[in-house]
């Protein structure tokens, strides 16, 4: 089962210093920064999923540059992340529309063509066809024959819309034959799905993407998957479109599912409230020191007269020093969690996060952890403080994933105790 990640540019500056929180005055953004891959020795995914809608959107979605579209276009999707002769072997590029990025509009703002130009220029492995998501599912619709239920005719629509663009995406891609092409099946329960994908199939695509199934409970996904691999071809491959439940990989490679993206090992390291740090057997939250500086809360309250700026600035440094003494074990938990306290009253007052925070202190998880990221941030891996540690503790969740994922599928009769992901995954745009 290959694991792809969405990509959003998240880089990292290797220039970094994370006691002074400096960076080098050479570094040039584009050439020194470095992606996940580019930070572990090990493994740590099997390819990424760019989308068309943060490649090539300018403002909103867009996530590159003007000079970035145009090394991308020069170079294709592989130099540009620099991936060519990666020492973990391969890793495959799956190119889509990034759907979310459009799932608001009428009708998606791509052409079959301009999708299709868009994978041909990257020079990708995999292209997903053109769809349209649908948000609403609901399995009480299926109580009555397909097509004469009660579903409401935007949403017929969308998947019949997601139907005809896929057909039409798999003559073009056909003709070109520089990628595979991958079906889309959007749906609003498990027979719709199925209808989708016996449509995909007849069309005559063996590798099947589902999508809109972010929001999903997990036995709903799992009730609806089961129902599809009813119907699957047995030479037709399936990936999930978003999501992943680690506890049911198992199920979902017995139904066909060969694949799957997901940003939440990432995105949760600095979007959850509370599961920013993964180990092999749980979660903990990182412990909040906000730069006085950047934290556009605390500057309001500061302009307000609510909070003196000298004493923000003295209690951010405090937990710093803190810190950084807890980890050479020169200091004890219970005054740095007093530190931290009286700080988050600061930056975050009716917050509390006592209980949080002495957990992760007395389990100092970071020092267990032999990823790159840990070895060489230590505790700065746990602090959530800006982009450089944040997207880091991204990074080392994104392994412990990878890791487990791997542990998981590799003994599937003996069950071992997994990270929970979350029920719903992460809508990110
Ligand atoms: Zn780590």
């Amino acid at each position: 089962m290959d694991y792809f990640l969405p990509d959003s540019q998240d880089l990292v500056d290797p220039s970094f210093d994370f006691t002074k929180e400096t960076r080098s005055p050479d570094r040039i953004r584009h050439r020194d920064d470095r992606y996940a891959h580019e930070i572990f020795k090990g493994r740590a995914f099997d390819g990424f999923l760019v989308s068309k809608g943060i490649v090539d959107s300018s403002g909103g979605t867009g996530r590159y540059t003007g000079p970035q579209r145009r090394r991308f276009d020069r170079d294709g999707v592989k130099r540009f992340f620099r991936a060519i002769g990666h020492p973990w072997g391969k890793l495959r590029f799956m190119g889509d529309c990034g759907a979310f990025t459009y799932v608001k509009e009428d009708v998606p703002p791509f052409s079959v063509d301009e999708v299709i130009e868009f994978y041909v220029r990257g020079r990708f492995d995999l292209g997903v066809s053109v769809d349209h998501i649908i948000l609403d599912y609901n399995p009480e619709w299926d109580a009555r024959p397909f097509g004469q239920s009660g579903v409401p005719q935007e949403i017929l629509d969308r998947q019949t819309l997601t139907l005809t663009l896929a057909k039409e995406f798999l003559e073009r891609a056909n003709q070109e034959k520089s990628f595979i092409p991958m079906g889309v099946a959007q749906g609003w329960s498990p027979a719709s799905y199925a209808h989708a994908v016996k449509a995909l199939q007849k069309m005559g695509y063996t590798y099947i993407a589902i999508g809109g199934v972010v929001p999903l409970k997990t036995d709903k996904l799992v009730h609806m998957l089961s129902e599809v691999n009813a119907i699957r071809k047995r030479n037709v491959k399936l990936h999930l479109l978003g999501v992943t439940r680690l506890e049911k990989i198992v199920d979902f490679r017995s139904f066909g599912v060969a694949s799957f993206d997901s940003t939440s090992p990432l995105r949760r390291a600095w979007l959850d409230a509370k599961v920013n740090y993964y180990t092999p057997d749980r979660t903990y939250t990182a412990i909040r020191v906000p730069q006085v500086d950047g934290n556009v809360r605390l500057q309001k309250r500061i302009r307000a007269g609510e909070v003196k700026q000298e004493h923000a600035l003295a209690a951010e440094a405090k937990c710093l020093r803190y810190m950084a003494e807890f980890d050479a074990g020169k200091r004890a938990e219970r005054s740095v969690v007093q530190a931290l306290s009286d700080y988050e009253k600061i930056h975050d007052p009716g917050g509390d996060r006592t209980e949080v925070y002495r957990e992760v202190l007395a389990a100092r998880p970071w020092k267990d952890c032999s990823c790159e990221v840990c070895k060489s941030l230590g505790h700065h891996v746990i602090l959530f403080r800006g982009a450089e540690r944040n997207r880091r503790r991204g990074f080392h969740n994104i392994h412990v994933f990878y890791q487990q994922l791997k542990l998981e599928l590799a003994r599937p009769k003996r069950r071992v105790q997994v990270l929970r992901e979350p029920e719903q995954g992460v809508l990110t745009i």
